[in-house]
């Protein structure tokens, strides 16, 4: 990692008030002497990665990070016993920075040239070009799983005279090789290009379709057989969400008349409730690992998530919980459940990338227009809400965090994903709402992730993001109260985007932050709140004297009818001990609040 990038991602421990970049001079002063030491081994080239080159930061904008550019390199270059270096400015494209990449001139830069960088910043194959480094041009997308198109690329590169070849990032997103995919349908597996075929489609975009022309061959077919396959296209899909409005659609009645409605649930002041799956046990695993190897029937298996089911809700009661769950026993994944059941994704066996720190995710891959041919959570729903008087909510992942965790389509724009999941989420609500259901929580915890690096792409993000968000709510009974959940913090950012999703409900991961993100709540954030009480990514049990504080310091900006009370986040990573122990407390801690509230 470069220094400008190593200092303007870091974040200042607390109580200092320096901000992290105004360190890089201390911090250039050990590069320099790394890089002579590794000089002094004998070493050549080195790579140090700038992507913070690419965002704009809420820490430094893009004119402070070009001039922190400026002084920390004019010093690296200039030192004298230093291998070569190759400057990497992976994830998008470098605007103001670019002039001083030119002026410093490094030995080699490495640029992001895949489609989905040019198309939201269409000048940057011409405005690199005339860098004086030598160019390592990155076309090849490492950010997705699609076959190159070859000869489109290769023209690129031939519009840049002297550069040679790689990925436009690492290629840690993408799995290791499709070879290890032996049940992908026939026609779907030759469209793919994981990390083993990047590194060969880098070798044939450099030596040309004159030295590679098997490679160019089958890069041809690949494209011309997903343009033309019904996979990737569905009429009627198309022509479904080709009906819906444009822009902006909005949910009838307004949340004032909605929230009047919704008395009708009954429900107490101050709801407890959780953010829907409890933990996922060794048995659950096992039983799942089981049916898929074959070793244990359909009947068998779906009795034992019943009886899963059934004892999650009787714990739930027992506890005193008020709108109940049905714990999720049946997800593999947030995600994957869905794209398993949807039409228009395909899933691998092997595709594991990493997700965070030591963990690892599969994700499923969208290969055309998206429909649900049945209902996916009905049954589960139904049969929870049939062992309690109480409210079940349904539950379902919303659009943007389908394809935030998936591979996405690149011959769309993800918009038009977006929508036809929006619609066939809807139906979900539907038939939800047809079994009984009349809580239904839309999980959008991604909606922040994919927010775009530039300042400028933002606005048409959140545009589309919320537009899909109230489409699966759009036709909803105004007697069915839409929950919504988002985790990880710093909302800030967002929080007009989370207001404008128009949820009755909306329950947010807050514990960790004390409370914080309530500050940046204003009038426009209408819904109900549940700022988490308690943080279940760890296993400690939280005292009832402290959730009582966090619901006494969520009382001070959020007024007690709008109130909810439930842990960050969902319990899955949890055990039962720890889970019901800390449930427990939380529902005392709203006791004890209640009983100290002064009667209106
Ligand atoms: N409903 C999901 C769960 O409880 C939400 C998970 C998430 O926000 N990441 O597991
Ligand atoms: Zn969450």
């Amino acid at each position: 990692v470069g220094p400008v990038t190593l200092l303007a991602l870091s974040k200042q421990a607390d109580g200092s008030s320096t901000q992290p970049l105004e360190h890089l001079d201390a911090v250039v002063e050990s590069y320099i002497s790394v890089l002579e030491q590794l000089h002094a081994a004998g070493v050549e080239w080195v790579q140090l990665n700038e992507p913070a080159l690419v965002a704009d930061l809420a820490a430094a904008d893009d004119a402070a990070l070009a001039q922190a550019l400026q002084s920390a390199y004019r010093r690296i270059l200039a030192a004298e016993k230093r291998p070569q270096v190759y400057l990497t400015t992976p994830y998008g494209s470098v605007r103001k920075g670019l002039d001083a990449v030119n002026e410093l001139q490094p030995e080699a830069v490495q640029v992001d040239l895949s489609v989905g960088t040019l198309a939201l910043d269409p000048s940057y194959l011409e405005r690199v070009a005339g860098l004086k480094s030598h160019l390592s041009a990155g076309l090849v997308d490492g950010r997705n799983v699609w076959a190159a198109n070859l000869r489109d690329l290769r023209a690129k590169l031939e519009t840049l005279p002297g550069a040679s070849v790689t990925t436009s990032v690492s290629l840690q997103h993408v799995p290791h090789t499709v070879e290890a995919e032996t049940s992908l349908p026939i026609d779907v597996a030759n469209w793919f290009s994981f990390a083993n075929e990047k590194v060969r489609e880098v070798v044939a975009l450099s030596s040309g379709p004159l030295a590679a022309p098997e490679a160019y061959a089958q890069a041809d077919r690949a494209v011309r057989t997903r343009a033309e396959s019904a996979r990737t296209h569905n009429e009627a899909v198309q022509n479904r969400t080709a009906q819906l409005p444009e822009g902006e659609v909005q949910r009838q009645p307004l949340f004032a008349e909605r929230n009047e409605a919704q008395k009708a649930l009954g429900l107490p002041l101050l709801p407890s409730t959780t953010i829907g799956s409890f933990p996922q046990t060794q048995e659950i695993r096992a039983a799942r690992a089981a049916h898929r190897k074959g070793t244990l029937s359909d009947a068998a298996y779906v009795d034992a998530l019943r009886d899963e089911v059934k004892q999650v809700i009787e714990l739930q009661e027992r506890l005193g919980l008020d709108v109940l769950v049905h714990g999720e026993p049946e997800r593999n994944d947030m995600v994957q459940y869905f794209a398993e059941l949807l039409d228009g994704f395909v899933v691998t066996e092997n595709g594991w990338v990493q997700s965070y720190g030591s963990r690892c995710t599969r994700p499923p891959i969208v290969v055309g227009d998206i429909s649900r041919p049945q209902a996916m959570t009905v049954e589960w729903a139904r049969y929870a809400q049939s062992l309690s008087e109480k409210h079940v909510k349904g539950m379902l992942t919303g659009p943007v965090t389908i394809l935030a965790w998936s591979f996405v389509r690149d011959d769309v724009h993800q918009s038009v994903s977006a929508d036809q999941l929006g619609v066939a989420l809807a139906d979900e609500v539907r038939d939800l709402e047809e079994a009984g259901i009349d809580i239904i929580q839309i999980d959008e915890p991604a909606l922040r992730e994919l927010l775009p690096l530039r300042e400028q792409d933002r606005k048409a993000y959140l545009d589309w993001a919320v537009r899909s968000f109230r489409l699966v709510a759009l036709e909803a009974k105004p007697t069915t109260q839409i929950h919504t959940h988002l985790c990880y913090s710093e909302f800030g950012q967002i929080i007009d985007a989370v207001a404008g999703l128009d949820a009755d409900v909306t329950s947010i991961e807050a514990a960790r932050s004390r409370m914080e993100l309530l500050e940046d709540i204003d009038d426009k954030f209408h819904s109900e709140i549940g700022p988490g009480i308690y943080d279940i990514h760890s296993p400690r049990i939280p005292s009832v004297a402290e959730m009582a504080e966090l619901i006494r310091a969520a009382l001070r900006n959020v007024p007690v009818e709008r109130l909810w009370i439930n842990p960050d986040c969902g319990l899955k990573t949890r055990g039962y001990d720890e889970t019901e122990a800390s449930l427990r407390n939380m529902v005392l801690a709203r006791e004890e609040v209640l009983s100290s509230l002064v009667p209106a």
